[in-house]
């Protein structure tokens, strides 16, 4: 909503996290005035695409003294969508021919994807705001509707408390492992380990291996692994029960429905019947929402992976404006996405764009609740957009007064989808959307000449 006479205001606003979505979220805080503090617990930018061959002290995830490690990449990974829908709309993601040190492909590999997000903080100047090895310990409102920040600095451990007019709050999404519950896992006597500490194959070598999953990463890994296990099981919940598939290609990889139980003897049980002794459990079960800092008195909550009240995945109603999320809905293309949530905080903590009412927002957040529970939509998928993606990133376009995505954009992402599903061991070499590149291309001119 556009008022028609505004104040424009400058606030003091902490942005914790400097991956894709706090440098974009930095970046458009500050076209629109705002001071801007980012916090970042790494010593680089980039988040998730910092790939580290480290991994955690416990596998799967679940003890929470753990030492952490913040990405999620395995050493062979390429991007899952082709570079000209990935990248931010105004910076767009364009192979670099001449530097031999990029990599051109259109599905680049992580590193790739790490230097374009490094050029893009030196471009806009975010990465001088950024204050590295600084990990956030405590964000919590104080008098007057600001919040205080409790930062502790690697080097000195030192922990400083500031006073910001506004938080925005995108710690990323990949890094709280989340694993399914199986009967008899307790007992269970093989090694199980989470995707999150998944790196390289090597260790799997002449394993009998079950992985847990179909999304992207179940595929990518499932393929790395089975070149050197003895044997790849595949569980997905997405298949008949009856479901054993031989994959194709493969002499060493079946695809089963999901596991019924497993046993003390280190047997898994399927519920298409089969029985396979295993060595290893692999968990591609995807993460958990999980915000340690944060205490909003109750008002903010994490429940079965809905974060909630939100008001369109960002606001809480009761906190809005001075608290917002970017990055929450997932199933989507993620980076052009954060660039438009973050130009709707920009505005609205200027005053250049107007929130509805306390109340009707919550209304929004109840109504959209009540969808979700009549279509039968568990609440862990609350933030799970796929089916209305680009009608949520439009609707966030016209209430910034940008033009909507472009139609090769959402055409591409379509595309891109079906043919990862349709050639998952090709769909990064081949493709048949060479119209799209070439509109994509013609649009790109605007923001490269
Ligand atoms: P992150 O990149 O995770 O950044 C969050 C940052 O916050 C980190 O730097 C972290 O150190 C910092 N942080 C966290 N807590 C604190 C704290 N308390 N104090 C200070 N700093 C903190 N997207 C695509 O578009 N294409 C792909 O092909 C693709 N493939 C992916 C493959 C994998 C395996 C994964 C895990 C993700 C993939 N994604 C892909 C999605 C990817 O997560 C997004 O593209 C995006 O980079 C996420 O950015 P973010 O800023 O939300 O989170």
């Amino acid at each position: 909503m556009q008022p028609t006479h505004h104040q424009p205001a400058s606030r003091n606003v902490a942005v914790i996290g400097a991956g894709g979505g706090g440098l974009v979220a930095a970046r458009e805080l500050r076209r629109e005035g705002h001071k801007v503090v980012v916090f970042e617990r790494g010593d680089q930018v980039g988040g998730t695409w910092v790939y580290t061959p480290n991994v955690e002290s416990d596998p799967i995830g679940l003890d929470p003294n753990r030492t952490k490690v913040h990405s999620s990449m395995y050493q062979s990974l390429r991007t899952n969508l082709p570079r000209e829908a990935m990248g931010f709309r105004d910076y767009p993601f364009v192979a670099i021919e001449e530097d031999e040190e990029r990599d051109p492909r259109r599905y680049p590999s992580h590193r790739e994807v790490l230097m374009y997000l490094k050029d893009f903080a030196i471009e806009f100047g975010v990465s001088e705001i950024v204050r590295f090895e600084t990990e956030v310990v405590f964000v919590g409102l104080v008098e007057g509707g600001k919040w205080k920040v409790k930062s502790k600095s690697k080097r000195g451990e030192v922990v400083e408390d500031e006073i910001f007019d506004a938080v925005v709050v995108c710690n990323g999404h990949h890094t709280e492992p989340r694993v399914a519950q199986t009967p008899g896992i307790n007992t269970w006597k093989g090694k199980q380990i989470h995707s999150h500490n998944y790196r390289t194959p090597e260790p799997f070598r002449d394993q009998v291996v079950i992985l847990i999953g179909s999304a992207t990463s179940a595929i990518d890994i499932s393929r790395d692994i089975a070149g050197v296990a003895k044997e790849v099981h595949i569980a997905s919940r997405s298949v008949a029960d009856e479901t054993i598939e031989k994959q194709p290609g493969y002499n060493n990889m079946w695809l089963h429905s999901m596991i019924k139980s497993v046993q003390e003897d280190g047997s898994v049980v399927f519920r298409n019947g089969s029985v396979v002794l295993a060595d290893v459990i692999l968990h591609c079960t995807g993460y958990k929402f999980h915000f340690p800092f944060l205490e909003t008195n109750g008002i903010v909550t994490v429940d079965d992976n809905r974060v909630g009240p939100l008001y369109k995945h960002v606001f809480p109603p009761d906190l809005a404006p001075s608290l917002s999320f970017v990055g929450l809905p997932w199933k989507v293309a993620p980076l052009p996405m954060f660039e438009f949530q973050s130009k709707w905080i920009a505005g609205i903590l200027s005053n250049r764009i107007t929130l509805p009412s306390q109340e009707e927002m919550m209304e929004d957040v109840k109504a959209f609740y009540s969808l979700l529970k009549a279509s039968g939509t568990p609440k862990r998928y609350t933030h799970n957009i796929a089916d209305n993606q680009f009608g949520y990133d439009d609707w966030l376009a016209a209430e910034c007064g940008c033009p909507a995505f472009e139609e090769w954009r959402k055409q591409m992402y379509f595309v891109a989808i079906e043919n990862l599903f349709e050639r998952p061991e090709t769909y990064r070499d081949e493709w048949e959307d060479h119209h799209l590149v070439l509109q994509a291309h013609e649009d790109f001119r605007k923001y490269t000449l």
